[in-house]
């Protein structure tokens, strides 16, 4: 059977499946991938967002609470340069110089010390303690700058285990010049208490340091890290761009890889900063993620071996529509096409050849004295002669566009289009000598069937009819049997095609 007269069965609607299988997981996937991607960036703003908002609210605090300070120490000043001052009754003069913030919880005391650095008065006792302080930073700090503004200093140790800074304010005479400096002591345990009750995780960090670098407290809180030196921290490059704000770094303290949100606390040379560990935001997504992801991925799975599932029935379905077709247009014993297929070929070509002004020829061909051949060996031998012809006549029509058919009981068919006269008639004896030289049967008689071939040729753009075809080749074949068999006739060709059937 010609290739052009075969069914074929589409592929493309199994591809077109797949590949619409494929955009479809890949389209869930990048949309799945997506939104998980997104989660990771909503958890990463929201620490940025809930950092921010605390160490705002700790600057504020803390800035506060030295305001109220400073108001104090700024009283003590203004007071202490009244002339009478000193004609005052001690009791009343403390009562004067020190407010009730002198007895908040943290703060140590308030004391009044004279340009010689001794304490002249203290918040907490008529009699102030018989003690010098020009050693102290901050007091050479005031001798030394004529700065009247607030001073926060170093961390230092007053008795073991109690740390504390000072903030201080220059005392000036009546002609501006150094008097002494005014002192509130106040304890690191108020850092302490401030923060102490954030929950924050191991790898978290919240500092308060000076803006020289200096660590007033760092939470989790370790005592050795009060008055240690951070200088050269990421913080301090960022606190000369901006006040407040977030950077991610490599701590300098433990290299933990942190998100850091930072704010300067007011006017105040002191910031505070709170240090999430990038590790530990993404933990809990990471979680999620995980989970999803494996969702996501059976998901998918799922889909692509449904998909798969689907073509692989599809494509059985095709194969076995397939088989039917061919079994349908096939003939069971010789394998060759059957007359119904042979019927459908031959319309279409004449059709065909009528459209495109092709000739058509049409050999009928009929094993010779077959009836006799079963009766002498056997219906059996007969069917393996019969398959034995088919295979000779196919093997001798294998031309494009050429089909061989079982026409019925021992009769075959050969189509032959754009074929002339001569060539049709050359066909049919090669096909003659083809059968001729079949071997012989094994078991078989000493001679072969021969074959009768009639042929007929036509050209169907020029009027002719399609059933006349076929009884032309008839009567040739008809002709050829009363001529005494094994040979090949050809139908007489009509004066009007006679010239061109020839070409
Ligand atoms: P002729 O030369 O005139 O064609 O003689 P013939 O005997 O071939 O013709 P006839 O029409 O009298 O007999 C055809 C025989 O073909 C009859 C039948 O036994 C045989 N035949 C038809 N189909 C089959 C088949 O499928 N298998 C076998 N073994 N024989 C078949
Ligand atoms: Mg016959
Ligand atoms: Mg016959």
């Amino acid at each position: 059977m010609s290739k052009r007269h075969i069914p074929v069965q589409k592929r493309a609607p199994i591809k077109r499946l797949i590949a619409v299988g494929l955009a479809v997981t890949l389209s869930f996937m990048a949309i799945c991938a997506f939104v998980i991607l997104g989660m990771a960036d909503r958890d990463y703003a929201d620490v940025k967002k809930s950092s921010e908002n605390l160490v705002a609210t700790l600057a504020a605090n803390i800035g506060r609470n030295f305001e109220v300070l400073d108001l104090s120490l700024q009283a003590v000043a203004d007071a202490i340069k009244l002339p009478e001052f000193e004609r005052i009754d001690p009791v009343i003069r403390n009562m004067i110089l020190f407010d009730r913030s002198a007895t908040a919880q943290d703060v140590g005391s308030i004391m009044v010390l004279d340009r010689d650095g001794n304490v002249v008065a203290e918040s907490r006792t008529l009699t102030p303690r018989k003690a010098n302080y020009a050693e102290r930073e901050y007091f050479k700090y005031h001798q030394s700058n004529a700065d009247t503004g607030a001073y926060i200093s170093r961390p230092w140790v007053t008795k073991p285990g109690l740390h504390v800074i000072g903030i201080s304010r220059r005392l000036t005479d009546s002609h501006g010049d150094f008097s002494g400096v005014v002192v509130a002591v106040l304890k690191i345990s108020y850092f302490h208490n401030l923060l102490k009750d954030i929950r924050i995780s191991d790898n978290d960090s919240i500092t308060v340091g000076r803006s020289d670098g200096t660590v007033v407290l760092r939470m989790p809180f370790d005592i050795k890290s009060i008055g240690s030196s951070i200088s050269n921290g990421r913080i301090f490059t960022e606190l000369k761009k901006s006040q407040q704000g977030t950077f991610e770094t490599f701590s300098v303290s433990d290299g933990v890889k942190r998100l850091v949100a930072y704010q300067k606390v007011g006017k105040w040379p002191v910031n505070v900063g709170i240090g999430r560990s990038v590790d530990d935001i993404y933990a809990p997504w990471r979680v999620e993620a995980l989970s999803l992801g494996l969702i996501v991925l059976a998901l998918c799975t799922f889909n692509l071996a449904m998909v798969g599932f689907l073509a692989y029935s599809l494509q059985r379905r095709a194969a076995v529509e397939r088989d039917l077709a061919v079994m349908a247009t096939t003939d069971s014993l010789t394998g060759l096409c059957n007359r119904r297929r042979f019927d459908e070929v031959l319309d279409t070509e004449w059709r065909r050849a009528k459209r495109s002004g092709d000739s058509l020829a049409l050999l009928m061909i009929d094993i010779d004295h077959f009836k006799k051949y079963n009766d002498q060996y056997g219906h059996h031998t007969g069917d393996a002669v019969l398959v034995s012809i088919a295979r000779c006549i196919a093997a001798t029509t294998r031309r494009a566009g050429d089909l061989a058919a079982r026409f019925g009981g021992e009769e075959f068919a050969v189509l032959l289009s754009g074929t002339s006269v001569q060539d049709a008639f050359e066909q049919a004896e090669r096909i003659r000598a083809a059968v001729m030289a079949l071997p012989l049967w094994k078991g078989g008689p000493d001679t072969n069937p021969t074959v009768s071939i009639g042929a007929a040729t036509a050209l169907p753009r020029l009027g002719s009819v399609l059933g006349d075809l076929v009884k032309a080749s008839d009567a040739a074949l008809y002709e050829a049997k009363a001529a005494g068999r094994n040979r090949s006739v050809l139908a007489p060709v009509a004066a009007g095609e006679a010239a061109r059937l020839a070409a």
